[in-house]
C-alpha cells in the first residue's frame, strides 16, 4: 500500500497482462457462514484477507467447524450440518471484533441452531444496533438477552435446552430501512427452520440496499436454497430447504474494483504480441449489480469477453465512443465512465446519479473539479455530469488530483495517466484506496506499461558514510518509489564470490562476473536474500565493504550487473544509490544528487553507528580509513568517485537527515509539471 502524501503516476503507454482482484468483503463472510451451515466440506477460494473475515473464521473454529487455511486465499470449511441437523459446540463465548457481517448473521444462525452463546465485540460494536434483528428472532420464540444496553451487543442466546418451539405460522416481520444486514441474517438462518413449512419474511418499510439482498439470494441459491420474493417486500423460504455445499466456491472480487481494469483494457493498447487485460476474480456471471458496467464499457468501445470468474478486455473502437447513459444501476462503477469519457469522441453524459452527492464526498462536484484540472470541459447538474474531453493532446494538463478521502476518486483518476500528451498525474493521499482495495496501485503497476525513459529515476551518490544510503531510502519512502542500493549488489557479489571459494581480485574476474550475471538476489524492505540465505547482516561488515570495493573495480563485474540494475527501474519510479548511477547506469536521470560531508563529520557518524552496533572504534583511525578509501575510490580508473556533471552537490555536514531529505524532495517537486 502507498502511504505517501501523494503518488506521481508517470505517463502510461499501455497495459497488458493479468490481474487478480481481492475478494469482496460482503461475499466473503456470507460464503463462510453458508459453508459452515452445510454438510461436508466446501473449498472457498479467493477469500478476502481482512479483519472481518478473520473474526468469522475464528468463531467458526470455536463452534466446531473444520477450518483449514492453505494460503493464497483458499480455505476449506467442513460444515456443522449433518443429516440430523447442525450441532455447534456450546456453550461458547464469541468475540466479533467490529465485524457487522459476522455479528448479525451468526446471531440469527446460532439462535436457530440451539445452544448457549455469548456474542460480544469491540466497544464500537457495542454501539452498533442489532435490536431489529433480535426483535424479529424473539417474535419467533427465541430467547436472547442483552448483556449491556438494550438493542445492542453484547448479547446472550439462551437455548441451552435446545431451540424452543418456533412461531412460524405468521410471517416474520423485520425492518428494512435501517440495515439490509438484518434481512440478510434472517434469510441465511431461517432455512434451518424451514423443514416442514414454508417460512415467510415480510419487510416493514422500504427495503434499502437491494443489490446486497440480491447477493444474499444468489449465494443462498448456490448453497441449494431457492428463496422466492415478491417486490422485495415478502420473501418465502420453501419447506424442505437444506444447505447443500457446492463443493467449491470462488469469492467474487468486488465488481466496482474491476471497473478500473476494464477501463484500462479499453483505453490502453498492449505492447506488440500482448493483447488486453485479463481480470481474475470476477466474471460475466457475477452476482453483483456493478457487473453491468461491462455493458457500458462495451458501448464506449471496449472488447470484452469472459467466463466464470474471469474477464478479458481489449481495445475495440478507438477513440472510445461517447455515451449518454442512465447510471442508476451502477452508481459506483459509473465514476469510472466519467474518466473513460476523457478518451471518447464527443460528450459523455451520465444521468440519474444524484446518489453521488451523498457518498464519501459530493462525487459530482469532485469529479467535475478534477476532470477540469486535466483539461476537460464539464457540465454538472443536480443528478448528472457531462464530460467533453480536451480537444487535442496539446490541451491536456498535468494535474494533481485531490481525492477527498474517497477511494473511488483515487482509483478512477489513475486512468488519466494513459493520456495522449504523455503527462504524469499526481494522486494525492493515495492510501485512501485502502477502504476496498489496499493494493490497487500495485495491481495497476502490474499491468500498466510505461516507456522506460518516462519512469523517473533520482540518483544519489557520494563518498562512503556521507549518509547517502539513509537519504536515498527516505526519499524513496516519501515518494513511494523503488530503491536500488547498488553498493549492496557489489557487497552481495563479493560475498557470493568468497562463498564460492573464488579469489577476490582480477585473477577470478570472469568467474565473479559470471556469478554477478545470475545473482539470485532479493530485497524485501531492509532485508536482503542471496538465494534462500538471508545475508542482511553478512554484507554489512567492514570486510564485506572492502571486498565489495575490490570486486567493484573489475570492469567485467560492473558490466555483468548492468541489466540487474536497469531492472530496478519500475513503476512508479526509482531512487538509485551508488557510485555510477548518474553517470553510467541512468545517465538521463532527471535529478542527480551528490551528497558530501567533511571527513571529520563522516568519521563521527561511522563511529556512532559502530557504537550503536556494539563495536568499539577509534575516530582518528576511522577518519584515516575513510580518507584512504576516498582517495582510492576517487583515483581509480573504473567508476571513480566523482559527481556526475549535472549533479547537484549537497553538503550535509551541518544538516540533519530530515533537512537533506526535504531539500531533495523540494528539488524534485520543482522539476514536476504540476501546478499549485
Ligand atoms: O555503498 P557501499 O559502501 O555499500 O558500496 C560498497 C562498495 O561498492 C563501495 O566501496 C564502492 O567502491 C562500490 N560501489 C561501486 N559502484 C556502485 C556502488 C558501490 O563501485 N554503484
Amino acid at each position: 500500500m502507498f502511504s505517501t502524501a501523494f503518488l506521481d503516476l508517470p505517463p502510461l503507454a499501455g497495459a497488458a497482462g493479468s490481474v487478480q482482484l481481492p475478494g469482496s468483503k460482503s461475499i466473503s463472510n456470507r460464503v463462510l457462514l453458508l459453508a459452515a451451515l452445510s454438510q461436508g466440506t466446501t473449498e472457498v477460494r479467493d477469500l478476502l484477507a481482512s479483519d472481518d473475515t478473520r473474526v468469522m473464521l475464528d468463531a467458526l473454529r470455536q463452534l466446531g467447524c473444520g477450518v483449514e487455511e492453505s494460503g493464497g486465499g483458499t480455505v476449506r470449511i467442513t460444515g456443522l450440518g449433518s443429516p440430523h441437523g447442525a450441532r455447534p459446540r456450546s456453550p461458547a463465548s464469541l468475540f466479533m471484533g467490529n465485524a457487522g457481517t459476522a455479528m448479525r448473521p451468526l446471531t440469527a444462525a446460532l439462535a436457530l441452531l440451539g445452544g448457549e452463546y455469548e456474542l460480544s465485540g469491540v466497544p464500537r460494536m457495542h454501539e452498533r444496533p442489532i435490536g431489529d434483528l433480535v426483535d424479529a428472532l424473539r417474535q419467533l420464540g427465541c430467547r436472547i438477552d442483552y448483556l449491556g444496553n438494550d438493542g445492542f451487543p453484547p448479547l446472550r442466546i439462551a437455548h441451552a435446552a435446545g431451540v424452543p418451539p418456533l412461531q412460524l405460522a405468521a410471517p416474520i416481520r423485520v425492518r428494512g430501512d435501517v440495515s439490509s444486514q438484518f434481512l440478510t441474517a434472517l434469510l441465511m438462518a431461517l432455512p434451518l427452520a424451514a423443514r416442514q413449512h414454508d417460512v415467510v419474511i415480510e419487510v416493514v418499510g422500504e427495503l434499502i440496499s437491494k443489490p446486497y439482498i440480491r447477493i444474499t439470494l444468489e449465494l443462498l441459491a448456490r448453497f441449494g436454497i431457492a428463496v422466492r420474493h415478491e417486490r422485495w417486500q415478502r420473501f418465502t423460504i420453501p419447506a424442505g430447504s437444506s444447505f447443500q455445499s457446492p463443493g467449491l466456491i470462488h469469492v467474487e472480487a468486488d465488481a466496482s474494483s474491476a471497473s478500473y481494469f476494464i477501463a484500462a483494457g479499453a483505453i490502453a493498447a498492449g505492447a506488440t504480441g500482448q493483447d488486453g487485460i485479463k481480470i481474475l476474480g470476477v466474471g460475466l456471471d457475477s452476482i453483483q449489480g456493478d457487473i453491468r458496467f461491462v455493458e457500458a464499457a462495451q458501448a464506449m468501445g471496449a472488447r470484452i469477453t469472459g467466463g466464470p470468474n474471469w474477464l478479458h478486455i481489449a481495445r475495440g473502437q478507438w477513440p472510445l465512443q461517447a455515451i449518454d447513459l442512465d447510471c442508476n444501476h451502477i452508481p459506483d462503477a459509473a465514476m469510472t465512465l466519467a474518466v473513460m469519457a476523457l478518451y471518447a469522441q464527443g460528450t459523455t453524459v451520465l444521468r440519474n446519479i444524484a446518489s453521488w452527492r451523498v457518498k464519501e464526498t459530493d462525487r459530482i462536484a469532485a469529479m467535475a473539479a478534477e476532470l477540469r484540472k486535466l483539461g476537460a470541459t464539464v457540465k454538472e447538474g443536480l443528478d448528472f455530469i457531462a464530460v467533453t474531453p480536451p480537444a487535442s493532446a496539446a490541451d491536456w494538463r498535468a494535474a494533481h488530483i485531490h481525492t477527498y478521502d474517497d477511494h473511488r476518486v483515487a482509483m478512477c483518476f489513475s486512468l488519466a495517466a494513459f493520456n495522449p500528451a504523455g503527462l504524469p498525474v499526481r494522486i494525492e493521499d493515495p492510501q485512501c484506496v485502502a477502504k476496498t482495495f489496499p493494493d490497487y496501485f500495485e495491481a495497476l503497476f502490474q499491468v500498466a506499461q510505461a516507456q522506460a525513459g518516462s519512469i523517473p529515476v533520482i540518483c544519489i551518490d557520494g563518498p562512503t558514510a556521507s549518509g547517502k544510503g539513509t537519504v536515498a531510502a527516505a526519499v524513496a519512502r516519501a515518494l513511494g518509489y523503488h530503491l536500488l542500493d547498488s553498493g549492496a549488489l557489489y557487497r552481495i557479489t563479493a560475498l557470493a564470490a568468497s562463498r564460492a571459494g573464488l579469489q577476490i581480485g582480477p585473477a577470478d574476474e570472469p568467474r565473479i562476473a559470471e556469478l554477478a550475471r545470475q545473482l539470485p538476489v532479493r530485497f524485501e524492505g531492509a532485508r536482503v536474500w542471496l538465494g534462500d540465505d538471508e545475508v542482511t547482516a553478512a554484507i554489512r561488515t567492514e570486510e564485506a565493504g572492502m571486498n565489495a570495493s575490490q570486486v567493484s573495480a573489475l570492469p567485467a563485474v560492473r558490466a555483468a550487473l548492468l541489466a540487474l540494475q536497469h531492472s530496478f527501474r519500475r513503476l512508479p519510479g526509482l531512487v538509485a544509490d551508488g557510485r555510477d548511477m548518474g553517470t553510467v547506469i541512468f545517465p538521463q536521470a532527471p535529478l542527480k544528487i551528490f551528497l558530501t560531508a567533511s571527513a571529520e563529520c563522516r568519521a563521527e557518524r561511522r563511529h556512532r553507528q559502530l557504537l550503536s552496533n556494539g563495536v568499539s572504534a577509534n575516530i582518528a583511525d576511522l577518519r584515516a580509513q575513510l580518507e584512504a578509501r576516498d582517495a582510492r575510490d576517487s583515483s581509480r580508473s573504473v567508476a571513480p568517485l566523482k559527481p556526475a556533471h549535472d549533479a547537484l552537490v549537497l553538503d550535509n555536514s551541518e544538516r540533519t537527515i530530515d533537512e537533506i531529505v526535504a531539500q531533495v524532495i523540494a528539488w524534485w517537486q520543482a522539476r514536476q509539471p504540476f501546478g499549485a
